[in-house]
């Protein structure tokens, strides 16, 4: 399709940066785009693919550690710098994503607009269930799931009465697919994803796309467990022109979450076995589950399905209902 061919160009076009820093087709001049922890890794890679499309962009940054301590103007303000010197322009701001209408503001006391928000800042207190503080707990989800509503809440109503806007927020395998010692980052993280799915429907309307993004990349954060090579290897460079991509106007897609990383990227979608439906006229007994447990268990059957919306998930139990009153 036309979108795979536009992201395949658009990660040709990353590789060959140095030599081709715009696109030739994606613009963003006039386009007001907020990154969230923009100080490194992820954020700052976004920031300065932002920068050379033309965009004029608020640099957050709050400037913790991994694990969310101390604070630091320094981050943001180094991406600023970097953008401005490349002949882009750019905004610092150094609150954190808790007072997203404070990175709101910014952007509108700068340039009178926000169209685009990323929502990136994060931080990990990865330990063990067993040990996992109610520290440990609170802080990831103020910061991944709490930031992302209070930025994502403060832009809503400029983006409705605009009648445009695009989020892009941060998931992560993690919260796809669980980890060893991440039961804090991964339930915030797929938090993140079940709110992108709400937003992305009521925003339709009011051409507002909200996207999810569980990206792959060599950043401090993963180097606190990758080995160097891979860090090395997994460059932000190989994420940021996918989000470009999804944040910008011609951006087809909405509600969707894709895995992104080394130049590599697919989207993620549920499953749902084909199920079976029991008589509603007897009881039901956890033997007949028992039973039944294979064709419950079995996406292999050919009767698989993808449910897109809740409507659509809800069909099926509406039909066994009905069907299995009218076999009384
Ligand atoms: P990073 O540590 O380099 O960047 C995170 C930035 O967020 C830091 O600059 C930090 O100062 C900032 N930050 C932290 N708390 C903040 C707050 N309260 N307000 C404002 N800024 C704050 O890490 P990264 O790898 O670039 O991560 C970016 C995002 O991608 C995070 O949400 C992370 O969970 C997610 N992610 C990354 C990977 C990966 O492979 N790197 C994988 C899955 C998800």
């Amino acid at each position: 399709s036309t979108t795979d061919t536009d992201i395949g160009s658009l990660i040709e076009q990353a590789n060959a940066l140095p030599s081709n820093p715009k696109g030739d087709d994606l613009k963003y001049e006039g386009k007001v785009v907020v990154v969230t922890g923009a100080g490194g890794g992820l954020g700052r890679a976004y920031s300065l693919l932002f920068g050379r499309l033309g965009a004029s962009i608020v640099v957050n940054d709050l400037g913790v550690t991994t694990t969310g301590s101390g604070s630091s103007s320094s981050a943001a303000d180094k991406v600023v710098e970097e953008i401005r010197l490349a002949g882009g322009k750019a905004v610092a701001n150094y609150d954190s994503v808790e007072e997203g209408d404070k990175i709101i503001e910014t952007a509108i006391k700068a340039y009178g607009r926000v169209d685009v928000i990323i929502n990136n800042a994060g931080v990990l207190r990865d330990i063990s269930f067993a040990r996992m503080t109610d520290q440990d707990w609170d802080l990831v989800q103020r910061v991944h799931l709490r930031g992302t509503y209070k930025v994502t809440k403060a832009a809503w109503p400029y983006f409705i009465k605009q009648k445009y806007g695009r989020v892009i927020n941060t998931c992560s395998t993690v919260g796809l697919y669980g980890n060893f010692g991440q039961a804090n980052y991964s339930a915030a993280k797929l938090g993140i994803l079940g709110f992108s799915n709400t937003l992305a429907l009521e925003g339709r309307k009011n051409n507002i796309l909200v996207n999810s993004i569980a990206p792959t990349a060599g950043t401090r954060m993963t180097a606190t467990i990758w080995p160097p090579e891979m860090v090395e290897a997994f460059k932000p460079d190989y994420v940021a022109p996918f989000v470009a991509f999804l944040a910008h106007e011609s951006c087809p897609s909405t509600g969707n979450v894709f895995e992104v990383g080394g130049g590599w990227i697919a989207q993620v979608r549920w499953q749902r076995s084909g199920g079976i439906g029991f008589p509603t006229s007897k009881p039901l007994l956890p033997e007949d589950i028992a039973t039944k447990w294979d064709v419950i268990t079995n996406f292999y059957d050919g009767r698989a399905t993808h449910p897109k919306t809740t409507q659509e998930a809800l069909q099926q139990f509406f039909e066994n209902f009905a069907n299995a009153q009218s076999s009384e």
